[in-house]
């Protein structure tokens, strides 16, 4: 009884959780009543077991703690898709090495009946081991992609769904006859559709890939649940299973794609691969001094941070820019596209790190129409997100996809190293537009000299 009521009060805490994330003003306190609802779990984990198992529980959970503990101290903030994709991999390898254990090990769970294990029972852990195994892998490849290690496969459509129909046909031949041999098999394909579900996805797909493993992890989570007969692990499973779901929808409409095509389009990956020869063409480059000159001398200022704002950590320089333009009654605006950065909400975060305020800060929607009165948009380490091949290009792999119209501002200053491509490997006809100019060069140092000069 005590037990079920800590397991409802901290699926509670996790629901106030995730309202509070929802957006950045609530975020720490969202963030805090997850981390509240998690020690109550652990509280209540801890008085469902046995004295004997009480200590092999602690020892877990110590190693577990301080591994994170190490893991969230040493990566960085640039490196936060990989370590979630990461995570999410051991969710499922959770789901199904407990699968495993059910399967093989029936009686431990309660779930056997003297004429075998329940046909019920069997369905969940057949689902757990396969969704588990899905995105075991599935979130391994795209931890490699993401990380740059692997660039991806086409994976022709008739094999992944002689997979999909395997993995029915094999689930309900388990089902019925509680064979092992099946459920093995079960997870051998499953295992290898995760691998040729994902290979094929694109760079610019990435983050709907990303979300949407989440969303498999809860659902994996949810079917463990059932097999080990946890109310919260149902809860926080069904949870993290629908608001992963949601997110990816909201992505995939914010990219003007279909989950469907995002799953099963092979071209993302040759498009992905496909590297633009960018460099040879003629574009107007400037020095901090120039830029420094245009700024002082505007009205309105956008800035849209990108993937190198992040890499070179300039949001606190951009901050003390965005600060001193201000005073000078220049307005600043900070323009956030869906899926600037690696991960969702990145440039939030960032640009919440250096104190810049909520109230400056716009979603693509909400700041779309201030880039054609605006005097500069301020473009620093952003490429994809501000490409207009998006809207004028049928054959590039982003088409399709909202972009932030930087293209509008009346003068354009991008902040680079090269004029490579970026995320999506595509070469961006803006840095060679007459109204934009090129800072070559790091961003933070960039932003930094720029604002030097503006001192001096
Ligand atoms: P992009 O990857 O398109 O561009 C990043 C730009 O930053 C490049 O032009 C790069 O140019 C520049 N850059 C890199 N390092 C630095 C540095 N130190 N200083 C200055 N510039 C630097 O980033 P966007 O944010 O525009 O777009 C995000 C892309 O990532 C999209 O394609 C999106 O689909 C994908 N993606 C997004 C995820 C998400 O959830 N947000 C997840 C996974 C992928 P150069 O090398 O010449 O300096």
């Amino acid at each position: 009884m005590m037990v079920d009521v800590l397991y409802l009060t901290a699926a509670v805490c996790f629901i106030f959780a995730l309202g509070g994330l929802s957006r950045a003003e609530s975020a720490q306190r969202g963030n805090l009543c997850g981390i509240f609802g998690m020690a109550i779990a652990c509280v209540a984990a801890y008085l469902s077991v046995n004295s004997a198992d009480f200590w092999f529980i602690l020892i877990a959970i110590v190693m577990g703690g301080g591994i994170g503990v190490f893991i969230a101290r040493a990566v960085s903030m640039t490196a936060l898709p990989q370590m979630v994709a990461g995570f999410h991999s051991l969710v499922g390898l959770a789901a199904v090495l407990i699968s495993f254990s059910a399967c093989f090990a029936p009686e431990l769970f309660r779930i056997s009946t003297p004429s075998g294990i329940k046909v019920l029972s069997l369905l969940e852990m057949g689902l757990g081991s396969t969704i588990g195994s899905v995105t075991f892998i599935g979130s391994l490849i795209a931890f490699l992609k993401l990380q740059g290690i692997y660039k991806g496969h086409s994976i022709p459509l008739p094999l992944n769904a002689f997979f999909a129909s395997s993995i029915c046909c094999l689930l309900f031949y388990f089902t019925v006859t509680e064979s092992e041999e099946a459920f093995l098999l079960l997870t051998m394909i499953s295992l290898l559709f995760g691998a040729t579900l994902i290979m094929p996805v694109g760079g610019a797909d990435m983050p709907v890939v990303v979300s949407m493993l989440n969303s498999y992890s809860g659902w994996a989570t949810s079917g463990i649940g059932f097999t080990i007969g946890n109310h919260l692990l149902i809860i926080t499973g069904a949870l993290v299973g629908s608001s992963g779901a949601i997110l990816s929808y909201i992505m995939c409409r914010g990219m003007n794609r279909s989950l469907w095509s995002v799953i099963f389009a092979p071209e993302q990956a040759k498009a992905n691969d496909a590297v633009a020869s960018g460099g040879t063409r003629a574009f107007k480059s400037g020095a901090p001094e120039d830029a420094a000159f245009i700024l002082k001398n505007a009205n309105s200022v956008i800035v849209v941070p990108g993937y190198g704002m992040a890499t070179s950590k300039a949001q606190y320089a951009l901050k003390e820019l965005g600060d001193m333009l201000k005073k000078d009654g220049i307005s600043v605006k900070y323009a956030i596209h869906p899926v600037a950065g690696r991960m969702p909400g990145h440039m939030n975060v960032l640009l919440a790190e250096a104190d810049v305020r909520y109230d400056d800060v716009f979603e693509l929607e909400e700041i779309n129409r201030d880039f054609s009165s605006c005097d500069v948009a301020y473009v620093v380490g952003a490429n994809d997100v501000v490409n207009p091949a998006a809207k004028n290009d049928p054959s590039c792999s982003i088409y399709g996809m909202p972009i932030l119209e930087a293209e509008k501002a009346k003068i354009i200053l991008f902040l680079k190293r090269s004029m490579g491509t970026g995320y999506a490997g595509i070469d961006n006809e803006l840095f060679y537009a007459s109204n934009t100019m090129v800072l070559l060069g790091d961003a933070k140092k960039t932003t930094e000299d720029i604002i030097k000069a503006m001192r001096e």
